[in-house]
């Protein structure tokens, strides 16, 4: 395979200057940005985030499929560039994360999932952080592409808790039936061998080298080896960080997730 990700000379240059990161008013809500490529496990170590922190996911692909699903006019205009693996348009995307962290659940913190893709996304994130006084961490799984296309071409999703299983490594206890609910699992449509090669082409081309932007503009840039079988592995590592960044640097969490980051036997390992 020709594209490791963790080759510096294929990290492109967002040329655009980063914006000014000062926060005058940080209210300590935490915004945990989870970045990496389509199948690298943001969406499985998101959910683990939301159970520990108790901070809610904000899932721009979800909140997406949930427009194609109900049909609404942004579904429609959306659903051909979705199946085809391709971003949707900035405009769209900035509105639905600015409408989703106004939401009162979002007060004490939030953690981004899929947001932002794009030089413009990260632009338009970095000024809407600072203006409802949120501190972003920014946890940039890595994993090998190889290891990424084997992950989600056997990749399966409730359709009603959005629990995702994968043949190999976290297999449900029954063979196609999620283990929370007992629905029949299905494929995301977009997680067919093409569409997944189109969707690493565009993060390669639009959104690996945002890695470089955060370089630049967050102290708070976290790389995880993220190639681990075990989700629960690859959580611990994430812990580990959030708890020594945050040991520094306190943000307004609830009692419980506070002491569930500094006692090691509540940790997922
Ligand atoms: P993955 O991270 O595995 O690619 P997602 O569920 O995050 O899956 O995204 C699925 C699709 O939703 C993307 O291929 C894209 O079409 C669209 N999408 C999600 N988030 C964004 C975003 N921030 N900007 C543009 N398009 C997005």
């Amino acid at each position: 395979m020709s594209s490791g990700i963790s080759e510096p000379e294929r990290v492109a240059t967002v040329t655009s200057a980063p914006p000014d990161t000062k926060r005058s008013a940080y209210t300590g809500r935490l915004a945990v940005v989870m970045f990496g490529s389509p199948g690298s496990g943001k969406g499985t170590q998101s959910k683990f985030l939301v159970d520990w922190l108790r901070i809610p996911q904000i899932s721009t692909g979800d909140m997406l499929r949930e427009h194609i699903r109900r049909g609404t006019e942004v579904g429609k205009a959306i659903e051909a560039r979705m199946r085809a693996g391709s971003l949707v348009s900035d405009e769209l995307v900035n509105q639905l994360v600015y409408e989703r962290i106004h939401q009162s659940d979002c007060d004490r913190g939030f953690i981004l999932d899929g947001y932002p893709r794009t030089p413009a996304q990260a632009q338009e994130m970095m000024r809407l952080l600072g203006s409802v006084g949120a501190r972003e961490v920014v946890i940039h799984l890595v994993v090998d592409y190889n290891i990424i296309i084997a992950r989600m071409t056997g990749r399966r999703v409730c359709p009603v808790c959005g629990t995702l299983y994968n043949a190999i490594s976290r297999p449900p206890r029954v063979e196609g039936v999620c283990d929370l609910d007992g629905e029949v699992l299905g494929i995301r449509e977009d997680d067919r061998e093409d569409v997944v090669r189109e969707r690493l082409t565009q993060y390669e081309a639009s959104t690996r080298p945002l890695i470089e932007f955060f370089r630049k503009s967050s102290e708070r840039l976290f790389e995880v080896d993220a190639s681990q079988d075990r989700p629960e592995t690859v959580f611990g590592k994430i812990q580990d960080a959030l708890a020594s960044l945050l040991d520094r640097d306190p943000v307004q969490l609830s009692g419980s997730a506070m002491a569930g980051m500094v006692t090691d036997g509540a940790r997922a390992r």
